[in-house]
């Protein structure tokens, strides 16, 4: 009876939007070999570590954290090379991880009637933070190849003048980087933001950070998930002070703590060492889409991010996707999303054994052998 009544009270007093929603779902790993969440394999190495316990051990973790990030940011601009704009500065916020930067954007903008546009498939959060702020999400389907539809994006963007556009550079989870020139004619036909999502960038060597400023619409967010410190949480966007200024108003006081800023600032001196694991996963990612393809039941996307995106033309995405499981491996089942995913799986580039175990494991599911 009790629950009965509560239950109703949860429906009457929650949004129906929310009430909609599936809470954004991270299968437990366990002891399996971990292929689903494009994070970096490898740890740093044991003496750095060690370096890094030391520091730690300092930590004034009975203090708030300095609210403004000030060492930390400083040293990102420089790392992340933001440019530095004379007539119009660029200026960085930070977030706890990217998540919470696409939330204060859509905080910052969200009003009765106003939109989120991204083209899809994209990231989940985008149209999922669209949801929490109260604003419409407009997806604008890819082409086949995963190119954007340039007819169709500046039709919606025209008609629908979105507040703020989403742009993944690569995208997720399709690893391709939209042609630059599409990109400007989305900045110029905009009046909203263009948001220029660089999460995967240690691995698609390609960036429009150095192009700041040339629009007053863009901005460019990055992310340390990818490059090894995804346990850190620590988002960057950065863009025309103007902008960054106004979004700062809506982060919460410390919202960046003190662990993840020494440690932030610690990695950032030894850079080089994430930058050879990168360089690592780029070359494994070469090898694994080279074996991949040699599967005449796939068709494999290249991909300039940290995983790969396969097609399943002959056979069962979903029934690889747990033969894998069932063999201790865990990878993304993407065929769930439906649309243009459909018998589609997705791969996240491991260290060269694990990706080896990948390929031993298809085969055996291929080939139909009874897991034990
Ligand atoms: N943008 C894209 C395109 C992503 O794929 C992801 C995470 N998978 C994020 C942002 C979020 O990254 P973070 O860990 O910084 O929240």
């Amino acid at each position: 009876m009790r629950k009965n009544k509560m239950s109703d009270k949860v429906q009457q007093l929650i949004r129906k939007e929310i009430l909609q929603l599936n809470a954004y779902h991270v299968p437990d790993p366990g002891n399996m070999i971990k292929l689903d969440a494009m994070e970096n394999p490898y740890h740093m190495p044991e003496a750095l570590i060690n370096e890094w316990a030391e520091l730690i051990k300092q930590a004034e973790i009975n203090r708030y954290p300095d609210p403004a990030a000030t060492k930390l940011s400083v040293s990102l601009m420089s790392y992340m090379e933001v440019p530095e704009n004379i007539s119009s500065p660029n200026k960085i916020i930070l977030g706890n991880g990217s998540d919470e930067l696409i939330q204060i954007l859509a905080m910052s903008v969200a009003q009765s009637g106003r939109k989120i546009l991204a083209p899809t498939p994209g990231f989940v959060m985008y149209e999922m933070i669209a949801t929490f702020a109260g604003m419409e999400f407009l997806g604008v389907p890819l082409n086949d190849d995963f190119s954007l539809h340039m007819p169709d994006m500046l039709e919606a963007i025209e008609m629908h003048q979105p507040a703020l556009i989403f742009l993944a550079y690569p995208n997720n989870p399709t690893g391709n980087l939209f042609s630059d020139n599409e990109i400007e004619q989305i900045l110029n036909k905009a009046n909203g933001l263009v948001v220029v999502d660089e999460a995967y960038h240690p691995f698609a060597c390609k960036s429009f950070m150095p192009r700041l400023g040339e629009f007053d619409n863009l901005l460019v967010m990055r992310t340390v998930s990818k490059m090894g410190l995804a346990g850190l949480r620590l988002g960057v966007l950065a863009g025309p002070e103007q902008w960054i200024s106004e979004f700062d108003k809506i982060r919460l006081p410390y919202n960046i703590n003190v662990l993840t800023q020494l440690t932030a600032e610690f990695a950032l001196q030894h850079a080089d060492v994430f930058e050879y694991q990168a360089k690592l996963i780029r070359e494994q990612r070469d090898w694994l889409f080279n074996q991949l393809s040699r599967f005449s039941q796939f068709k494999v996307f290249p991909s300039r991010a940290n995983f790969i995106l396969l097609r399943v033309l002959q056979g069962d995405a979903v029934a690889i996707f747990s033969g894998l499981k069932q063999r201790g491996i865990l990878i993304k089942n993407s065929h769930s999303a439906g649309g243009v995913l459909t018998q589609c799986l997705r791969v996240t580039v491991g260290k060269p054994e694990e990706n080896e175990a990948l390929i031993e494991g298809i085969k055996d599911v291929l080939s139909g052998n009874q897991s034990e």
